[in-house]
């Protein structure tokens, strides 16, 4: 299956309705041809226990090969997908292809890892959703239990009692859900009580200071432990240094994710990182 699968029809549909309100026709066309021509791609980045350094999962995060400016990164485009609608069928691009790529790891007889997958609010509200989510799962044969599905806070507070029943979907399935940049911008604490995730992932910005400053460390060990009272597992993103990792070990974070394991990278290297610590 093509990315043609998930584009189609939707540059009609989106034809001289009012979303992607100021932006230029052009730019809607491009990201339009970027899912329908095969211009997306993924990179995945390792996820691993702080205890062991085993990798436990691999983040899927979506890049564009445009045609003429090359490579473009996320976030100069998802937030005109989100804007245009686009990111509906991308997302569902996004979906599948990670499900095929976690299908080949383990066909290749690497240790099972989770695919995480991030999911923005348009898609979250879609009432298709939990659907495609079967779907993908079934179509490239993967359990449940290996997809993780990423969503910041603002996607499940827009409309939370809308959002609290696809998660009940969702978790229904047995599919992960975590709670993603947990402590960045506005956040609060309310979508920890009202919603049923199963992981915290401690935005970058928490974990940038440590372990140097003492704020930074009194809010990181909060996070932490708050996590661990509310039975959630939780990582730390947009670890770096040997020093946040000596922190994070110290303070019982379970798992970590930053350029001080790998960058994301092409699956092949992954293939390889997982070939690496085989039994
Ligand atoms: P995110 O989900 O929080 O992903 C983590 C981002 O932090 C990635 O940026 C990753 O490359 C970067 N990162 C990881 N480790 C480190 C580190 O140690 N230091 C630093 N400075 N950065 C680190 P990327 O790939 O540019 O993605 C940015 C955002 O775009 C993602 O943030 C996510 O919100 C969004 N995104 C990416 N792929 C998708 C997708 O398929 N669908 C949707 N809806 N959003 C996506
Ligand atoms: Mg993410
Ligand atoms: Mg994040
Ligand atoms: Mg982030």
């Amino acid at each position: 299956y093509r990315a043609k699968q998930f584009g189609r029809n939707t540059l009609q549909h989106h034809d001289g309705d009012s979303s992607g309100v100021g932006m230029p026709r052009g730019e809607q066309e491009e990201l339009h041809q970027a899912i329908t021509a095969d211009q997306l791609f993924l990179e995945y980045q390792p996820q691993v226990d702080v205890a062991t350094g085993r990798i436990t999962g691999i983040e899927a995060l979506v890049r564009w090969n445009h045609p003429a400016k090359g490579r473009v990164p996320p976030a100069s485009f998802i937030p005109i997908a989100e804007e245009t609608g686009l990111i509906v069928p991308l997302g569902l691009w996004v979906l599948n292809e990670a499900c095929r790529q976690a299908r080949n790891w383990q066909d290749m007889g690497l240790t099972p890892v989770t695919i995480a997958v991030n999911v923005s609010a348009k898609q979250f509200a879609d009432p298709d959703f939990a659907s495609h989510v079967a779907e993908a799962l079934e179509r490239n044969r993967l359990q449940s239990r290996w997809l993780e599905l990423e969503v910041t806070e603002s996607v499940v507070m827009q409309d939370a009692e809308r959002a609290l029943a696809m998660m009940e979907q969702l978790r229904a399935l047995g599919v992960r859900l975590s709670i993603d940049d947990f402590g960045s911008g506005y956040s609060s604490l309310a979508a920890l009580k009202t919603f049923p995730f199963d992981r915290l992932k401690m935005d970058r910005s928490l974990v940038e200071a440590l372990p140097g400053d003492k704020t930074a460390v009194a809010i990181a060990s909060a996070v932490i432990s708050l996590a661990q009272t509310l039975k959630l597992s939780v990582l730390a993103e947009g670890v770096e240094t040997d020093a946040q990792m000596d922190f994070l070990r110290q303070a019982r974070c379970e798992e970590a994710q930053g350029y001080r394991f790998s960058k994301p990278v092409p699956p092949e290297e992954v293939s390889r990182l997982l070939q690496g610590q085989l039994p």
